[in-house]
């Protein structure tokens, strides 16, 4: 693989989950062998089932909130794994934190005993909702504690807390990346995120439910350019945190119209009680990814949403 750090042998934590999956697809193509840990919490061994036979690729169902080795050498640790949608991280509460906490302690602890590059997915939560448009890295974020994100929001920002720790105080080699808003096929269909909601409710001719006015905007990135910048971040020097998104600002009525059409649905548009603390405003400011990543989004959104609606059709047609 290109970059500073040539991947000849990778961990995926979360690596059955949507981003994970196709982490763990890139990382193949591009020759690194890669180990998944992932206790398909929010994710599926059916995520990796392309990958099954492989010998390049090895799938272990483990809980990483646990302490955990993988024999042999390792030169990247890539920690995804964390339920991330407001819908799964409610239902699970302690096990986001956990995952925030000891997931990441643990994992920390590989990269420190095998030497390896880790690498964070921390995201654009850390911003909270933010009085800071578009969000820079040097924004510190306006969280709220004890609200109802925040045993997600609170898991990342200790996670990037200890990832500096492990920095500074024992020299681990690290890189923090906070991902916006990435959409694709291997969502579930009842992850409660915009894109897999919309996209379901439009092929079905069911109302799409857009939260508060939906005037809340959103900026959605395709899952391959997050992965392409996941793995740029990874192979490169710098510590980060660095944003990984796409800059096109869209409301989330805007964003149902469009799903709504490109779907060639007719379903109506229903309003629906905006979530506590929902963020007002989403944007990346992902010039420093542009200069230390020479990374930047390459699909554009009805491309990228063409491609998920036709994977979410297939999805659909084969359950009958
Ligand atoms: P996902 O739920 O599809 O994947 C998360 C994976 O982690 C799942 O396979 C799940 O089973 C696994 N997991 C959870 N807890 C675990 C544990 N204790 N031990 C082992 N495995 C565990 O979510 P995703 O959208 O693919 O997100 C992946 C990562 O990217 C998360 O860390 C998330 O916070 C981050 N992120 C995603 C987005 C996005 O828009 N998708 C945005 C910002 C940040
Ligand atoms: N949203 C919506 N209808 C839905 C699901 C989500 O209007 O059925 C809104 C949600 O309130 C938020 C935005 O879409 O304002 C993005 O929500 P999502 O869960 O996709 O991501 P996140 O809130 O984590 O950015």
């Amino acid at each position: 693989m290109a970059g500073a750090l040539t991947v000849r042998r990778a961990v995926v934590t979360g690596g059955a989950g949507f981003v994970g999956s196709h982490l763990c697809d890139r990382l193949r193509e591009e020759g690194a062998q890669v180990v998944c840990v992932d206790n398909l919490l929010t994710g599926s061994a059916d995520n990796v089932r392309g990958l099954s036979g492989d010998p390049g690729f090895s799938l272990e169902v483990r809980d990483v909130s646990e302490p955990f080795d993988v024999p042999g050498p390792v030169d990247l640790v890539l920690h995804l794994a964390s339920p991330a949608s407001p819908h799964d991280y409610t239902r699970h509460p302690i096990e986001t934190l956990r995952a925030g906490a000891h997931g990441t302690a643990n994992a920390l602890d590989l990269a420190q005993r095998k030497g390896a590059r880790f690498l964070l997915a921390s995201t654009s939560e850390v911003y909270g909702d933010p009085l800071v448009h578009p969000q820079t890295e040097s924004y510190w974020g306006n969280v709220n504690p004890v609200g109802p994100r925040s045993q997600y929001d609170e898991a990342k920002r200790f996670a990037e807390a200890l990832t500096t720790a492990y920095r500074t105080a024992r020299g681990v080699d690290t890189v923090i990346v906070r991902l916006f808003n990435t959409y694709g096929p291997r969502m579930r269909p009842t992850d409660g995120r915009a894109v897999p909601t919309f996209i379901t409710q439009a092929l079905a001719g069911l109302p799409l439910t857009v939260a508060g006015d939906g005037t809340q905007t959103r900026s959605v990135c395709y899952v391959e350019d997050t992965v392409s910048g996941i793995l740029a971040a990874a192979t490169a020097r710098h510590p980060g945190p660095v944003n990984l998104g796409n800059p096109v600002e869209l409301s989330i009525l805007g964003l149902a119209h469009r799903i709504r059409d490109l779907c060639g649905s007719a379903s109506p548009i229903v309003f629906v009680e905006r979530p506590v603390d929902d963020p007002g405003l989403r944007r990346p400011d992902i010039a420093l990814a542009r200069a230390v990543l020479g990374w930047e989004p390459a699909v554009d959104f009805d491309k990228g949403l063409a491609m998920t609606i036709d994977w979410f059709s297939r999805l659909t047609a084969a359950a009958g």
